[in-house]
């Protein structure tokens, strides 16, 4: 049984570099590779937001407000569900929810794994 706790400002960051490794890789390659070769640079494009979504997919879950459930969602409701962050700096996910089926934005929670916790610095 996994555990969920809070997005740490740690995570936050975490999340950030990656996009922002994501988002330099695509705009650098796009230079020399939008001509003769753009079907490899939407190889790249479209493999990194893979990796992405299945990344955080992998490392989050979401905590209903309304009947307290924490579950998680697939790549795909992920990929096209809205995200946002309050002004409490939480992020969230606006998803039904599986047990009470409820549309609400869903705090992000990070899954907490057990296995590899002497990786992180
Ligand atoms: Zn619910």
């Amino acid at each position: 049984m996994p555990t969920y706790r809070k997005p740490k400002q740690s995570d936050i960051t975490e999340w950030l570099i990656f996009i922002g490794i994501y988002v330099a890789t695509i705009t650098l390659t796009s230079f020399l590779l939008l001509g003769a070769y753009w079907y490899v640079w939407f190889v790249l494009v479209a493999g990194g937001l893979f990796i992405l979504v299945l990344w955080h997919k992998k490392s989050t879950a979401h905590h209903c407000p309304v009947c307290g459930d924490e579950f998680e969602i697939t790549c795909l409701t992920n990929l096209f569900s809205p995200h946002g962050v309050t002004k409490e700096d939480d992020g969230w996910t606006y998803l039904k929810c599986p047990q009470c089926k409820n549309r609400a934005k869903m705090k992000i929670l990070v899954k907490e794994n057990k296995k590899n916790h002497t990786t992180h610095n």
